[in-house]
């Protein structure tokens, strides 16, 4: 696998499952190459917050869980 089909791959993980073939050989490349070991950390940083947002946009009771300071 080259680093272009890695980035790619890593950049589809989150879109569709994907093969067995496919992890290996991501799993070989990665332990080899530190370029897509970085890429793949701002891929899943970048998955990350956009899961967090998205969390914090579609679930209201985010806010009412934040007046535990008001009980004590
Ligand atoms: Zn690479």
């Amino acid at each position: 696998m080259k680093c272009r089909e890695v980035t790619r791959t890593l950049s589809e993980a989150h879109e569709r499952p994907l093969a067995l073939g496919e992890q290996v050989a991501l799993q070989l490349h990665l332990a080899m190459c530190s370029s897509c070991r970085n890429f793949r950390r701002q891929v899943t940083f970048r998955r990350q917050s956009m899961q967090a947002y998205a969390r914090l946009d579609d679930d209201p009771d985010q806010d009412s869980a934040g007046d535990r300071d008001a009980s004590q």
